[in-house]
């Protein structure tokens, strides 16, 4: 029932697994839902593409994180792991339901590299038969070249490597972290472009007036490697300013039109593409797993541990198979009953509120 001077409700799938940073770390398994969280779980936003969450560590703390992950986080209250086993069971039952075979895109609030059964996952997702290709999501810090033969002897078919600059010292900064060694990161990637089986995307993200130049020495480099076997090898993200995220002193957040112009002046100083189509990324629209709540619907919810930002609390929605987060409930503890109603239920994220 408690451990680690946090509760949390053992029977209903939710085990304390340790501290880190001052933060309780959260082992989530069955019989505890893995859908309705924007933090682990299972994510479904209507394409054949799941988006699969089994961590909320990062060991880094990017100054421009829009999710606030690492050890600096100033939001984050507590930390999810999730059972491979139990995550894979629901990717199944999720494209099952969806009625189509899809691709599981492990991301999440963390980085999914630094989730301990990340080649037991990926091979638990390949066994289910519904999961036509994986692909994990990086900034980098934990790859090594032999996790990489791991994950492809698993079946993984792509990284996603975020790397905002290829200069050591600026990589530290950009990363706050002193120990954040970006020509590592950079040989272990040019490793899995030329010598596995893996592909490898390269997914930059452009910091105006901080990384304009680095970005161009990214997108050469990515080309020169030889990532994009399968997939499209790079594609520039926008800097978006979340209320929650970390905003880098003195960077403004473009416009989509000044993205968008931005990118294709950097199409033709390199004469590199940069932008794709859904169709060149496999991607198309599929149906949705059946949302199981609507917005302003009563519920009771039982507290099962507290939510990974403050004032939070994760929550188990009674008679339906899904989760939730819990806000404006100072006085919540873990174990009770809550009546409740329904405040954002967007791709089945449910925000809930003392009814
Ligand atoms: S941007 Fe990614 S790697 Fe950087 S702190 Fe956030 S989650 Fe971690």
């Amino acid at each position: 029932m408690a451990g680690g001077g946090v509760e949390a409700v053992g029977e209903l799938g939710v085990r304390v697994w340790g501290r880190v940073w001052g933060r309780g770390v959260y082992l989530l398994g069955e019989p505890l839902p893995l859908m309705g969280h924007i933090a682990f779980g299972v994510i479904d936003r209507g394409t054949n593409v799941l988006q699969v969450r089994p961590t909320t560590l990062c060991p880094l703390s990017c100054v421009f994180c829009s999710v606030d992950a690492g050890p600096r986080s100033r939001w984050r209250r507590s930390e999810y792991l999730v059972e491979p086993g139990w995550l894979a069971s629901w990717v199944e039952a999720a494209a099952r339901e969806k009625g189509v075979a899809v691709e599981a895109l492990i991301d999440g609030v963390g980085d999914p590299f630094t989730y301990p059964w990340l080649p037991r996952l990926v091979r638990l997702l390949k066994e289910t038969g519904v999961v036509s290709s994986v692909a994990a999501e990086t900034h980098g810090e934990t790859l090594t070249v032999e996790l990489v033969r791991r994950l492809e002897e698993a079946g993984l078919d792509r990284v996603n490597l975020s790397i905002e600059t290829l200069d050591p010292e600026k990589a530290r900064r950009l990363a706050a972290t002193p120990w954040y060694d970006v020509e590592r990161v950079r040989r272990v990637a040019e490793f899995i472009a030329r010598e596995t089986s893996i592909d490898l995307h390269v997914t930059p993200v452009w910091l105006p007036g901080v990384n304009d130049e680095d970005v161009v020495e990214i997108v050469e480099w990515a080309y020169r490697i030889g990532a994009g076997k399968r997939w499209p090898p790079v594609t520039v993200q926008k800097y978006i300013a979340h209320r929650r995220g970390r905003r880098p002193p003195g960077v403004r957040e473009p416009g989509w039109d000044e993205f968008w112009r931005w990118l294709r002046e950097l199409e033709r100083r390199t004469g590199r593409r940069l932008t794709w189509s859904m169709e060149e990324w496999g991607m198309r629209r599929a149906p949705r797993v059946r949302q199981r709540l609507r917005r302003g619907e009563r519920v009771k919810v039982q507290v099962v541990a507290p939510g990974w930002l403050r004032g939070e609390w994760l929550v188990r929605v009674l008679g339906v198979d899904r989760v939730a987060t819990l806000v404006s409930a100072p006085w919540a503890r873990p174990g009770m009953l809550v009546p409740a109603r329904v405040t954002g239920d967007k791709d089945e994220i449910y925000i809930v509120k003392p009814a």
